[in-house]
């Protein structure tokens, strides 16, 4: 028999007014509805209710990733810095991470993610190429030390992530543990209810090759990414790339130079000549490794640096100072055109293509140069996508103009390769006898999380309204006021939950209908029935949390549809 759970009894205390600091929605809801309770910034303590929703989808992950062969594992939060220290993570997390001493003065950390320990976790229990491949997982607090801990239980410092990590010996066997994991996510969010978008990721910080982000869109979310209206392609904005298509530019007459007195930025060459900045060419000088290197973009659009940091990791990219310039008679700031940089390396944006022809520096003081043609007049060392998105920009699929939109990150999943099998030698005896480097995956899933992009997605002007698998009962049962009304909503509860449903009754006494009514559509269980003005008849009204379409009908005709 499922619960039948009292109001009475619950504790819980909905509050009509916002908490004054939330921003968004799922924060001042999940507050309002009594499911959560802030412990410190960042730090939550999960209510009954809050509890309830955060198991069903602990427990829709956990089926979803034994189904696709995962074992269950728990490992520590608290950790020695030692592993971390061998990684270089725990200089790399910097700020991100909690670090704290024992008492006799070592060093340990509160873990933000696991690679490190679960890799040291299969050197110890797995010798043989016979053991592998395996799929690790466990469902654990995390811990990071965010700078901005906001939006509720979206960012946690202290946070659930079911987190697992695939260890194999071949490319292929990875290739086939990412794919069991992909499609392990797309039914985990699809049973959850939650509308979501596989984005290809840059891999970052954590190394390794393929990746892949779940996006849950939504106003609150801290994440941009564009999606194509017309095909099935989406992507984190950072991996948006352009397809490079060379132009005949063979009509364009010769280079010339024109007169532009203190024109160094776009704008005041635009107004100037009285041309669009898309004219123009831009060529932003960066230090690479030291090394100064210019980049030339078309003149309304901006350099992501963080792109362009992504596309020449390790190396690291720095902005020029005034000093750069002293004694580099080929740099003349504010007037540089690629067509004088022999002695500096050229990256373009693909839209700076073969053919195209442009306005840019003339690498004089006070002039620049039009008709300046690319391929003719000037080479590009290397075409890297470095431009910030912007909307409309034509979709590399298929064309179409994209669009941008915000969403929250629910999951994650990442093809390592050996990085951490390197750091710690993790090698399995192959079939030839011989020892074999592991490669490895890392896949996470903000299980806390999910319960505010669920609530983000599905909330409406009345409050919480969640879809019927992470609801925190399948139907909330209220009692207009009466004695009899009381009675009969105790009954009907009872042979709800006899019959299988889990149910929340509200059978609280001296609390009006009106408050009761408000604080059902606030705690948002997906299906009310109400025991109230014709319970003499033995008959209820059932209403649909989210179209608010009611129906009346007899008690037993409500467990029949109910526990359908
Ligand atoms: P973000 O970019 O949002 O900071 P991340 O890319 O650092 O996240 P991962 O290291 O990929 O996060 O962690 C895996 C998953 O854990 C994320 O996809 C997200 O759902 C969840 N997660 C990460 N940080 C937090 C946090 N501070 N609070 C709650 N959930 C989080
Ligand atoms: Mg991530």
């Amino acid at each position: 028999m499922a619960q039948v759970q009292r109001m009475s009894r619950l504790m819980v205390k909905t509050l009509r007014d916002d908490p004054a600091d939330a921003e968004t929605l799922n924060h001042k809801l999940l507050v309002r509805a009594g499911y959560v309770r802030r412990t410190a910034a960042g730090i939550w303590t999960w209510l009954p209710l809050g509890k309830k929703v955060y198991e069903n989808i602990a427990r829709v992950v956990r089926e979803e990733m034994d189904a696709i062969g995962g074992q269950e594992v728990l490992l520590p939060a608290l950790l020695p810095k030692e592993p971390y220290e061998a990684s270089g993570r725990y200089e790399e997390y910097g700020d991100l991470l909690f670090r704290l001493k024992d008492r006799k003065g070592a060093d340990y950390l509160l873990g933000p993610t696991h690679e490190e320990i679960f890799t040291q976790v299969v050197k110890d229990q797995c010798s043989s190429y016979k053991d592998l491949p395996v799929i690790l997982y466990q469902i654990q607090t995390k811990y990071r030390d965010e700078a901005r801990p906001r939006a509720g239980v979206l960012r946690g410092r202290e946070f659930q992530m079911k987190d697992s990590y695939s260890f194999d010996t071949t490319d292929e066997g990875l290739a086939e543990s990412y794919a069991l994991h992909r499609g392990a996510y797309q039914r985990i969010f699809e049973r959850l209810g939650l509308d979501y978008r596989i984005v290809s990721a840059v891999a970052g910080a954590m190394g390794g090759s393929k990746s892949e982000e779940f996006l849950a869109p939504a106003p609150a979310g801290e994440d941009t990414f564009v999606d194509c209206p017309a095909c099935d392609y989406a992507a984190n904005t950072e991996a948006v790339t352009f397809q490079l298509a060379p132009v005949d530019g063979s009509a364009h007459g010769p280079a010339e130079e024109l007169d532009t007195p203190d024109t160094p930025t776009i704008e005041t060459l635009a107004e100037h000549l009285g041309v669009p900045a898309s004219v123009t060419l831009k060529n932003l000088l960066v230090k690479v490794d030291g090394e100064i290197v210019a980049v030339g973009v078309p003149g309304d659009r901006e350099v992501d640096l963080g792109k362009l940091g992504e596309h020449l990791a390790p190396a690291e990219v720095e902005l020029v100072t005034a000093e750069d310039f002293e004694g580099r008679d080929d740099l003349v700031r504010g007037y540089v055109g690629p067509q004088g940089l022999d002695k500096v390396r050229y990256i373009a944006d693909p839209r700076v293509a073969p053919g195209t022809a442009w306005i840019t520096g003339a690498n004089k003081q006070d002039k620049h140069a039009k008709n300046v043609v690319c391929g003719r007049d000037f080479e590009v060392d290397d075409y890297l996508d470095v431009v910030v998105v912007e909307e409309g920009d034509p979709c590399p699929n298929c064309g179409t103009g994209l669009k941008l939109d915000r969403a929250i990150e629910i999951g994650h999943i990442f093809q390592l390769g050996r990085k951490y099998a390197d750091t710690f030698q993790l090698d399995v005896l192959g079939k030839e006898g011989k020892p074999v480097r592991v490669t490895m995956g890392s896949y996470g899933i903000g299980v806390s999380r999910a319960v505010a992009a669920l609530a983000e997605q599905t909330a409406d002007d009345k409050g919480l309204c969640w879809p019927k698998e992470v609801a925190p009962a399948d139907v909330h049962v209220v009692a207009a006021g009466k004695a009899l009304q009381t009675e009969l909503a105790l009954d009907v509860a009872e042979k709800l939950g006899a019959a299988g449903a889990r149910v929340l009754v509200d059978d609280r006494a001296g609390v009006s209908p009106g408050v009761k009514f408000t604080d059902a559509e606030l705690i948002g269980v997906p299906q009310i029935l109400v025991a109230g003005r014709r319970s003499a008849e033995g008959i209820v009204e059932l209403k649909d949390r989210r179209t608010g379409e009611r129906e009346e009908m007899t008690v037993e005709e409500a467990v029949a549809r109910l526990t359908a």
